[in-house]
């Protein structure tokens, strides 16, 4: 899996997508899913939808936990980045999810 993939499937995490029950049918990864685009993070497949626009949050707007959850998301993706066990795979990306619920929290409160 390239560093690019993984970086989008942090990043489509990081926007609201979640991830699948359903494994890749190419290659039984684990896949992403936003608003009916699905990114495999192991081949890369996915329809040829095109991409949604990225909101980010202006840098000075975050706080400082915001800012620690979020490193720990990059380290995560370099942890899944190097992962080959889908299981495991699936495992950091239930991680990030829960971190990134974690950062949705704090947005809304
Ligand atoms: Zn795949």
């Amino acid at each position: 899996m390239s560093e690019d993939l993984t970086k989008k499937a942090a990043d489509m995490l990081l926007n609201g997508a979640t991830l699948l029950g359903e494994p890749c049918p190419y290659c039984s990864g684990v896949r992403v899913m936003k608003e009916g685009y699905a990114l495999c993070i192991s081949c890369g497949r996915e329809p040829g939808k095109k991409e949604l626009p990225i909101e980010r949050t202006p840098e000075g707007e975050k706080t400082a936990i915001q800012k620690t959850l979020e490193k720990k998301i990059e380290a995560l993706s370099k942890e899944l980045e190097k992962e080959t066990d889908h299981e495991k795979q699936q495992n950091i990306l239930k991680t990030i999810n829960s971190v990134i619920e974690t950062i949705e929290k704090i947005r809304g409160s």
